[in-house]
């Protein structure tokens, strides 16, 4: 395998590159997953899990799986035969829950939304009169859109609320208590700048309290995991799975180097990355896809001017640049570009890379 695949800046939809700490981090001796040292960075991870998703649940997790384990762990644990499952769709992880609320027995009432546009609390709220509960996608992914869980949350009523902050997380304000979050996944790989592997997970107590006794999985039961998070209810630790001990010891350097910095600062920092990015896609005549102000800032979908080779360019970036954009999706596929600015690649220097090879791809693709 040649060396360079070793030095990619990854500007997709994910992953993007690790912080040097995580890197480091990486590379700790294997421990046991019931080592006190372990269990020490277990609890430093659950930490700093609890401050990126803004909230003081006890179950806040980093579960063994990737973004979409989170999604199918948020619903087996909520919904089971029958139970109505109110989805806001407008876009691709939308869908995904969907699919995943079925499989679990759900009914599902749907709510769909034009692609590029956020979700629309109002409609979504008056789709169903009494949900068991209402989920949605916080960062859509899959078109560079920010919905308002805030508004959602206000106003569910006796719904639990599930949000998906997969690509929000570490990056963007997440306040899961104030916004009345009851059970948020995410993933490591986006804005947290840790490899994938890991589903940050929280569950409030109002959802333990009504969680499906005895849900469809036993792996993603999160009765069952409260030995895994150990010290919480004061229960202690008991086995539930091996822990990925080398997975967390990566999350853990890179919530703390995150915290370091100051979440606030790194906000912004992934702010001003994306007013740049997409200020000077502008410049350049592009045009964004996602209704202008709810632009992701972690993540930017833009148009492939006519007659441009959509997948030319991205082989001409990753050839001549070693620099990885995303297609985009679904229906989209080959007429959209995005771009991610996440984790340490959210800063000045990405933005001016990302716009100069851009610009010579689109010329000479
Ligand atoms: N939800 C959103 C919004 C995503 O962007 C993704 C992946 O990109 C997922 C869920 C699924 O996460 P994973 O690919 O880590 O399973």
């Amino acid at each position: 395998m040649p060396d360079i695949l070793t030095s990619r800046f990854l500007f997709g939809p994910g992953p993007s590159n690790c912080y040097p700490e995580v890197t480091a981090a990486l590379a700790y001796p294997v421990i046991g997953h019931l080592d006190p040292v372990f269990i020490e960075r277990l609890e430093n991870t659950c930490a700093g899990l609890r401050t990126v998703w803004g909230t003081s649940n006890a179950r806040t997790l980093p579960l063994s799986a990737t973004g979409s384990g989170g999604m199918e762990a948020a619903f087996v644990n909520t919904v089971a035969d029958g139970d109505v499952a109110v989805i806001a769709v407008n876009g691709l992880f939308g869908e995904r829950m969907c699919e995943v609320a079925r499989r679990c027995g759900a009914t599902v009432v749907r709510v769909d939304h034009d692609w590029g546009q956020p979700i629309d609390v109002e409609r979504v709220l008056a789709a169903h009169p009494q949900p068991k509960v209402i989920a949605a996608v916080h960062a859509e992914t899959s078109t560079g859109v920010l919905s308002d869980i805030a508004s959602l949350g206000q106003n569910k009523g006796d719904a639990l609320l599930i949000v998906d902050a997969v690509t929000s997380i570490g990056g963007l304000e997440v306040t899961a208590d104030d916004w009345g979050i009851d059970v948020g996944y995410a993933c490591t790989q986006k804005c947290l700048g840790v490899p994938p592997g890991l589903s940050p997970f929280t569950v409030s107590a109002r959802a333990f309290e009504r969680r499906i006794k005895d849900p469809r999985s036993w792996y993603l039961d999160i009765g069952l995991l409260g030995g895994y998070v150990g010290a919480v209810g004061g229960s202690g630790r008991t086995y539930h799975h091996t822990a990925p001990v080398s997975m967390i010891a990566g999350l853990e350097a890179g919530l703390h180097r995150i915290l370091a910095e100051g979440l606030a600062a790194v906000q912004a920092r992934h702010r001003a990355a994306a007013a740049a990015l997409q200020a000077g896609l502008q410049e350049m005549g592009l045009e964004l896809f996602a209704a202008e102000g709810h632009r992701l800032p972690s993540l930017t979908t833009v148009k492939v001017p006519d007659g441009v080779d959509s997948a030319a360019v991205r082989r001409y970036l990753l050839e001549y640049f070693s620099i990885e954009i995303g297609a985009g999706a679904g229906f989209y596929a080959s007429s959209l570009w995005r771009i991610g600015m996440m984790g340490p690649n959210a800063n000045a220097a990405s933005v001016t890379l990302v716009l100069g090879a851009l610009k010579e791809a689109i010329a000479s693709a």
